[in-house]
């Protein structure tokens, strides 16, 4: 049957193109990349075989092998893993399977390749190879099947199928035309320094095979997480990682643990320095592999890591389970639950002495991660008194990241709550009109940016008895606060309530934007702006509201109140006019006016573009009358 030419998936054809370009003194973790597939093969065929036995019958012994033949100037990398049918053929190695991947791929071909080391950040896989390749000709046969298959490119838009003859037995051999500038991974002792380098965690040996047919075995070849913690470089630990999490970073932090007792299993984990693109994927898979006795079982193992710790990197490796195990009843199986609550009280306990011993870097992780350990604050009701301590918050009061203890301790006489602001950014958000009076009064403001906060607000409470309150919710009364140091302007603003003109003010704009609000009050959370929105303490909060609404959890949208700032220069004057009686139109009109930049103060839409513009329009040209 003649080869059928197929075109790359334009990612590919994007990533190829970035790849090409990539730096020269990179373009050694090609091997990496192709021994880790190998090698993720072998895992996968080792673990069929447990229920199909007769797939490895004959050659049971896995292994890797590396075949440079000096005089083609080819490469070959071969495997006696799972091998590829002709449909995975053209699904893996014309596509990016991840949607997190290709849609970064997008990003970086935008790029224009500015910054090719960006590359480093995420796996290229097999595409690598066309670093030091012009041609790649992979033949493969799955494990069990008579049919083998032949890839050929020269990563130029399209590859060709056809049917192999000469495929292996079982699995894959990788044949490279090097390019001329690549012929130095021919070299025998090149090839052993960067196996050495990158894949000496391997678990299966890496065979160099040379010119003349004798072997050496280039790697350790045993599981890194079964070797004691003493003979492992930082080095091999950061490789592993890479191979292991897909990861490009250094780990922020390495925990290798053997747990002996009631269950037994090693762990080695990595949290990532950087945050992986697909963090807030919503399948909120972790990047820990499930191992039963040095036997790969799954990468998707759900119950094994909750979500809210899915920055996670790293094996998990049982001697309780058996082999046999079916991946789909993992999530139930009691022994990884255990397992579960082991590893989360001690990557907790872990992120607990960070946080005390080293906070700088601790902060680090939280700018990072914590939007997503926060999610455990709302999930995981038994593990809140552990994770509350460890929440950092941006402030009003401090420059970088507070803790709620470090809140509490300043918080002022009389103030019994520990108050909030919640919204999409935190310099916004530090900003908003309600938080005027509360800086102005000394009275720190926490600055909630996450989509999970005002959730795990919800569902918590309270920190050490101190509820949480929204600045923008309910009737806060200021006054009380702050050890008696009141602003001095509040007596002003409070003689003039006296004298009613503050009172008719607030009763006009009642009238005029009955339908639309809830109320009209006179504030003191304000200082220079004239007015701003507040949820009534029986509604939602304003950005809760938001949020639920573009997810379409509600339609509606409550009416607000409208807190105006007795103090300010434009309020006491429409005060002034309104005492005069003569001037109804001209405070109705502000009242719409200052209405919608209140809205536009919260980041919402005016409600009517055309009345609003000619509203302003109105204000400017009897401002420019009267100037
Ligand atoms: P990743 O390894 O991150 O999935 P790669 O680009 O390295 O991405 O590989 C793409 C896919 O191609 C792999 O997931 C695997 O399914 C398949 N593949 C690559 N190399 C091999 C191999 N030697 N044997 C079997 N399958 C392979
Ligand atoms: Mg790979």
């Amino acid at each position: 049957m003649a080869a059928e030419t197929l075109a790359f998936q334009a990612e590919v054809s994007k990533l190829l193109d970035i790849v090409a370009r990539s730096l020269y003194s990179e373009r050694e973790i090609f091997l990496r990349e192709l021994i880790s597939n190998a090698s993720d093969a072998c895992d996968k065929l080792r673990y069929e075989s447990i229920t199909r036995p007769e797939l490895t019958a004959e050659d049971a012994e896995f292994r890797i092998v590396l075949r440079p033949d000096a005089k083609a100037k080819m490469l070959e990398i071969s495997d006696n893993g799972i091998g590829m049918a002709r449909d995975e053929l053209v699904e893996n190695l014309g596509t990016i399977a991840r949607s997190g991947t290709a849609a970064f791929v997008d990003r970086l071909a935008e790029d224009g390749g500015e910054s090719p080391s960006l590359i480093g950040q995420f796996g290229v896989g097999f595409y690598s190879a066309f670093m030091v390749a012009d041609e790649v000709r992979v033949t493969t046969r799955r494990a069990g099947e008579t049919q083998g298959w032949r890839w050929i490119s020269d990563g130029q838009g399209a590859f060709t199928v056809e049917e192999a003859e000469d495929a292996p037995v079982r699995g894959t051999s990788i044949r490279l035309k090097l390019r001329k500038d690549a012929k130095e991974f021919l070299e025998a002792d090149r090839l052993a320094g960067i196996v050495r380098r990158y894949s000496d965690h391997v678990a299966l040996p890496v065979v160099l095979v040379e010119d003349g047919g004798e072997e050496r075995v280039l790697n350790t070849a045993s599981a890194l997480w079964t070797r004691p913690k003493s003979e492992i470089t930082d080095e091999q630990y950061t490789e592993f990682y890479h191979h292991v999490g897909h990861g490009f970073d250094a780990p922020w932090l390495t925990l290798h643990n053997k747990a002996e007792g009631r269950i037994e299993y090693t762990s080695l984990l990595f949290v990532p320095s950087s945050r992986p693109f697909d963090l807030f994927d919503p399948a909120r898979r972790a990047g820990v592999k499930l191992y039963v006795r040095r036997i790969f079982i799954t990468d998707e193992c759900e119950g094994l890591v909750p979500g809210w710790l899915r920055f996670l990197r790293g094996v998990v490796d049982s001697e309780d389970l058996p082999l046999n195990i079916s991946r789909e009843t993992l999530q139930d199986n009691p022994v990884i639950a255990r397992i579960r609550n082991a590893l989360v009280k001690r990557v907790l306990g872990e992120l607990k002495k960070k946080a005390e011993k080293a906070p700088e870097d601790y902060a680090a992780f939280w700018e990072n991660f914590g939007g997503v350990l926060k999610e455990g604050l709302y999930e995981a009701g038994d593990q809140r008194e552990t994770l509350l301590p460890l929440a950092r918050f941006r402030s009003t009061a401090v420059e970088g990241l507070t803790g709620l203890g470090d809140y509490v301790s300043r918080m002022k006489e009389g103030q019994d709550a520990i108050f909030y602001i919640a919204g999409e950014e935190a310099d916004a958000l530090a900003r908003s009109p309600q938080v005027e009076g509360f800086r102005a009064r000394g009275v720190e403001v926490l600055l909630m940016a996450d989509p999970i906060d005002e959730f795990w607000i919800q569902a918590v409470g309270a920190f050490e008895d101190k509820p949480f309150r929204s600045v923008t919710r309910g009737d806060i009364d200021l006054s009380a606060l702050g050890g008696g140091e009141k602003p001095e302007a509040e007596t002003k603003a409070q003689e003039e309530t006296k004298d009613g003109k503050l009172d008719g003010l607030i009763a006009s704009f009642r009238l005029a934007l009955a339908d639309t609000v809830k109320d009209v009050r006179l504030s003191n959370r304000l200082t220079d702006s004239s007015v701003c929105l507040v949820a009534d303490d029986s509604d939602l909060d304003m950005h809760l509201e938001r949020m639920l609404k573009q997810h379409k959890q509600v339609d509606t949208t409550s009416k607000r109140i409208l807190e105006v700032n007795p103090d300010h220069a434009l309020i006491r004057a429409l005060a002034g006019k309104a005492a005069e009686g003569a001037a109804a139109d001209l405070v109705a009109e502000a009242a719409e006016l200052l209405l919608d930049q209140a809205r536009l103060a919260e980041g919402e839409p005016v409600r009517d573009a055309a009345a609003f513009g000619r509203r302003l329009a109105k204000v400017m040209e009897r401002s420019l009358a009267a100037g």
